[in-house]
């Protein structure tokens, strides 16, 4: 049984993702990580989305990274959270400078402690538009970082490069993943507040999935 690393932030695509590799057979090591987010609703999401698979969950408090990653509104207090559709300029707000690649190297990290061979991470076609460390090219340098930094070369799946996030959600639904633990909002109430980017996209995929919408809106 191949053990694998997989960040798991709490919001859909990654509980598809671990959900995805833990039917696979794999022993899978959720990793979520705080790198300074204004809030941390989605982690305990991830929380019990690892409870709920029966995965190994390990929880990183890099909150001090903060320091390094102003000017968005993800990480910035001082920076207003868009509304709108996720693929408009105004969403650029959103990117949190480096953040997938300082993700990917700590999940390295944990991979070659943890004696893992892979680390995976969710990142879809419909975050290329916005987010360039989620696009393949990005995936593919990073593939050969990891083959490079350690003695023994840990791999990285990306399953979702090319998926639609109404395709992670159809097979999310086929994988009866805890899909109404997850959460998305960039707002961080309680309730999603239904008209931030990663709201407005979360209803669309579901919407054009044709599978019903477990989540409350505000
Ligand atoms: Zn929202």
């Amino acid at each position: 049984m191949r053990k694998v690393v997989c960040l798991l932030s709490g919001g859909l695509d990654s509980t598809v993702l671990a959900t995805q590799l833990r039917n696979d057979g794999r022993e899978v090591l959720a990793l979520s990580i705080h790198y300074g987010q204004r809030h941390a609703r989605e982690l305990r999401a991830a929380a019990r989305v690892a409870e709920e698979l029966g995965i190994a969950w390990d929880e990183v408090e890099a909150g001090a990274l903060n320091v390094l990653l102003g000017g968005s509104s993800l990480t910035d207090d001082s920076v207003a959270v868009p509304h709108g559709h996720y693929a408009d300029e105004t969403m650029k707000a959103t990117v949190v400078p480096n953040r997938n690649m300082l993700l990917l190297a700590m999940a390295g990290a944990l991979a070659v402690s943890a004696g893992a061979d892979a680390i995976a991470y969710a990142a879809h076609a419909g975050d290329h538009a916005i987010y360039p460390d989620c696009r393949p090219a990005f995936m593919d340098a990073v593939r050969q970082v990891l083959a490079l930094a350690n003695w023994t070369p840990i791999g990285l799946e990306t399953p979702f490069a090319d998926w639609t996030k109404a395709q992670i959600v159809q097979r999310g639904v086929e994988l009866r993943a805890p899909l109404g633990l997850t959460y998305s909002c960039y707002e961080g109430q309680a309730t999603h507040c239904g008209r931030c980017g990663t709201c407005v996209e979360r209803r669309e995929a579901f919407t054009l999935a044709g599978v019903a919408d477990p989540t409350t809106y505000a």
